[in-house]
């Protein structure tokens, strides 16, 4: 019997059972090494300068309960250098800049599987920032896959984190090349590990698969068990079954096959409890950008100026133009 590529799209095997050949969906990373990986990297990227932290204040914005964290950025100032190098490199080159192909090797933290590995993100505002790329190009406008969800599934065993993806320019993604992102929870020091959860958790305790009636911007989210001790294979079956479900209920269907395109712009979180997904329509509302931690209730500014744009307009209000009403 054959089984569909979405249903099966991945094999997980030790490296003992194919001596000499890499399977797609071979499995890499030595268990229990990442988050002591990640941070060994972290200190060597920082004294070579490799690393380089935009350092933030914070406040919080109280909303529907919520106490919504908002960063105020310091220094963006080499990020922007940076990304104005890159375009002019685009230019006189002819064709786009990608960082992670080649990547930095002072940013490498390990590899995951044959097909993606994990980079530190050079200008990172939350300490062990990681980035779970995929070793060839692949645009970050395809739907995510098995390969991709084998990936993440592997990293978020070992990190007790948030993991999220930009899907396209739109959803806040600034790199062309497919990254999935994981930063470990706390995002803050004080305050609830992710600000939107506890909403989440309430709507989750009634319906597995549901929205949150706080929220006003249209998504989905589902409740998932990655912290059962299941074998991979399941874990990775979760997360794919879930996330196709999850975009065809936001309007998005996709089949979650290798080189599928998108159908559209969104973004994802997943913890290890459950996956959220927003559809977007733009980058920003007026001056104030927003990517997947947004709607995680972790914003961004630029500064106080735009802290009080943000205040007045209401976060809320903010995520809700960026995506769509409910
Ligand atoms: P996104 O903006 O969501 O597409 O995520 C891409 C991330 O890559 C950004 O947060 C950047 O900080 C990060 N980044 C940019 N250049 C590099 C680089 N050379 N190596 C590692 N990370 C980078």
């Amino acid at each position: 019997m054959s089984i569909p590529e979405f249903d099966l799209p991945f094999m997980i095997q030790s490296p003992e059972n194919s001596p000499g050949t890499i399977a797609p969906g071979l499995v890499l990373l030595e268990p229990g090494s990442l988050a002591l990986a990640a941070e060994r990297q972290s200190a060597y990227a920082l004294t070579c300068g490799a690393l380089q932290p935009i350092s933030t204040e914070y406040e919080f914005i109280e909303i529907a309960g919520v106490q919504i964290l908002v960063r105020i950025l310091a220094n963006l100032a080499l990020k922007e250098a940076a990304n104005r190098q890159q375009s002019k490199m685009a230019q006189t080159e002819g064709k786009p800049q990608n960082p992670f192909l080649p990547y930095d090797p002072d940013l490498f933290v390990a590899d995951i599987t044959s097909t993606h590995l994990c980079l530190l993100n050079k200008f990172n505002v939350v300490d062990h920032h990681l980035l779970i790329v995929t070793r060839d190009f692949e645009a970050q406008t395809q739907a995510l896959n098995g390969y991709d969800f084998l990936a993440l599934a592997v990293c978020l065993a070992e990190v007790e984190g948030l993991a999220f993806y930009n899907g396209g320019q739109a959803a806040g993604a600034s790199q062309p090349h497919k990254h999935l992102q994981l930063v470990p929870l706390p995002l803050a020091p004080v305050g609830e590990p992710i600000p939107i959860a506890p909403l989440v958790d309430a709507a989750l305790a009634k319906a597995e698969f549901t929205q949150v009636p706080e929220l006003p911007f249209r998504h989905q989210v589902a409740r998932l068990d990655q912290s059962a001790p299941l074998p991979l294979v399941d874990r990775v079956l979760e997360l794919h079954d879930r996330y196709r479900q999850l975009m065809a209920a936001v309007g998005l269907p996709c089949q979650g096959a290798v080189g599928e395109a998108q159908p559209g712009a969104y973004n994802l979180l997943v913890t290890r409890q459950w996956m959220m997904v927003v559809p977007r329509r733009q980058e920003r509302a007026g001056p104030i950008a927003v990517n997947s931690l947004g709607f995680a209730g972790a914003m961004l500014v630029r500064d106080r100026a735009h802290l009080q744009q943000l205040r007045d307009y209401g976060p809320l209000m903010v995520l809700q133009q960026v995506g769509y009403p409910k």
